[in-house]
């Protein structure tokens, strides 16, 4: 089978019947770069920034972070690369940056929280990406928005640094794009502001389907008792494409469940036509949508995620489906 998935590595992603797809993966390391072009990827749709600061034993100065960044930018050879700012906090721990005790830690001082709290260490990042991304495209999301008042707060640290690097002569990104992660249900009541403040919106699915559904993604004992592909959490993510389809504004959606085959079934017929998934997961994921008629499944999946008298599950009617 590997050998299998490794020969549709050139395949366009595009469905049966002709809906072109986009497949990016998600990375955190310079190690995980070869995997583009050995995966098929189209570009790095989450490049997690914490991981450097995780691995290190004290705090990534800005020359090691910025060279980080343009290393990345140089692997990835013009594919797009989105770089999410320092996601530290709930069940990312950094030794050196450690906090007060907190009782509910995923709930707690965590991503754009304590960004905006500590607006150097953001800052400092934010200059190190606009550095490494000099001449080029430079995509930036903030992990955790809870309202979208914190994305203008962290667009105007932005600013500053963009000002600041100007001043002094520096070059800057040739387009820069700024975005946000949907992964606090709190963004579900304030979705046309979150889709007319950035460019692009990326679902992380992850932290979204734990704070939906009250299941904490690190606790065996309940991870897997609530389904993905039940009807609750898909008509959120369902709410989440109307919305963006209305705004214009790009949508992606980085977690894990884009890499397994059934539930990025899912995620085309919901709607959705960019997913990054974990590299490993590309060539499945394509096969699949290699024999997809994208079109037929729309037409039966709306209707089963709405209906309240179904005697299937919706996990059931995909399954059938497949
Ligand atoms: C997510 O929450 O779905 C996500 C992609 O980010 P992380 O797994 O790093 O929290
Ligand atoms: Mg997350």
């Amino acid at each position: 089978r590997q050998e299998q998935f490794r020969a549709l590595r050139d395949v366009e992603p595009r469905t049966r019947d002709g809906q072109d797809i986009t497949l990016l993966m998600n990375a955190g390391l310079l190690v995980d770069l070869p995997q583009l072009s050995e995966s098929g990827a189209s570009g790095i749709g989450l490049f997690r920034t914490e991981l450097q600061f995780m691995i290190a034993s004290t705090m990534p100065k800005v020359d090691e972070q910025e060279n980080l960044y343009r290393s990345v930018l140089r692997q990835a050879e013009g594919r797009p690369v989105t770089f999410r700012t320092l996601d530290i906090g709930g069940d990312k721990v950094v030794s050196y940056f450690r906090s007060a005790e907190e009782e509910n830690p995923a709930l707690g001082w965590r991503a754009i929280r304590l960004s905006l709290d500590r607006p150097g260490l953001l800052r400092t990042q934010l200059r190190a990406l606009l550095k490494a991304a000099a001449g080029t495209e430079l995509k930036l999301m903030l992990p955790m928005v809870t309202e979208v008042n914190e994305l203008r707060l962290a667009r105007e640290l932005l600013n500053k640094e963009v000002r600041h690097l100007s001043r002094f002569g520096h070059q800057l990104p040739r387009s820069l794009q700024f975005g946000a992660m949907l992964e606090v249900p709190s963004l579900m009541w304030q979705l046309d502001e979150l889709m007319a403040e950035v460019d692009f919106v990326s679902v992380g699915s992850n932290d979204l389907f734990q704070f939906v559904m009250a299941v904490d993604r690190g606790n065996s004992r309940v991870a897997d008792r609530f389904d993905t592909l039940g009807q609750p959490f898909l008509r959120v993510l369902r709410q989440i494409v109307v919305a963006a389809d209305k705004a214009g504004t790009s949508l992606t959606l980085c977690g894990e469940i884009a890499g397994k085959p059934l539930t990025a079934m899912a995620l085309l017929g919901i709607g959705f036509r960019n997913i990054s998934m974990s590299p490993a997961a590309i060539g499945p994921v394509k096969s699949m949508l290699l024999s997809l008629d994208l079109a037929k499944l729309e037409e039966g999946l709306l209707p089963a995620i709405a209906n309240t008298q179904s005697e299937k599950t919706v996990r059931e009617f995909l399954m059938d489906f497949a």
